[in-house]
């Protein structure tokens, strides 16, 4: 089965066109829903795009800050809201911290593949998408499915090359 987009995360690859291509996604995105992609908004996106890493709340508080956005918790907080919300961005539950999407704007449920060494999230579909044995059960079962959380946690192929 060919992999999809985002497995590409843990490999090498172009990663400039990568951010160049979520980033006009996600402006995209935002003038379809005629949102606000306020400049602090646009470089926490920004930041997480530069590399495939979960980062936390503090940590992306640091670094705007940095930038001249002021060192408040609620700058950092508020610009995650947006981001997560629009679907530009996804909270890793398990790291409690956040990833650029690889596909923003294009709604879509999400599983995430986590390396817990060097935090690397990848980003595949998850199963409530079509074809997926959740999807089929929940749909004959009539359930309605609002959220999924899948998080498969190991080891990237880079750190498991490290290995010794
Ligand atoms: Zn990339
Ligand atoms: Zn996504
Ligand atoms: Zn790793």
């Amino acid at each position: 089965m060919a992999e999809r987009e985002g497995a590409k995360a843990m490999r090498a690859h172009d990663h400039g066109a990568c951010i160049r291509e979520a980033l006009a996604a996600a402006e995209a995105a935002a003038a379809r829903a005629g949102v606000n992609f306020t400049p602090v908004r646009r470089r926490a996106l920004e930041i997480l795009l530069e590399s495939h890493t979960a980062l936390g709340a503090y940590d992306l508080l640091k670094r705007l800050e940095a930038d001249g956005f002021g060192g408040q918790p609620p700058v950092a907080y508020r610009a995650l809201d947006f981001l997560v919300a629009q679907g530009f961005a996804h909270r890793i539950e398990r790291l409690n911290a956040f990833v650029a999407c690889v596909r923003p704007g294009e709604g879509h449920d999400p599983a995430f593949m986590i390396c817990r060494k060097c935090r690397a999230v990848a980003e595949t579909a998850g199963p409530a998408a079509e074809g997926g044995a959740l999807a089929e059960d929940a749909e004959a079962l009539g359930f309605e499915i609002e959220r999924t959380v899948v998080e498969a946690e190991g080891l990237c192929p880079k750190c498991r090359e490290l290995q010794p």
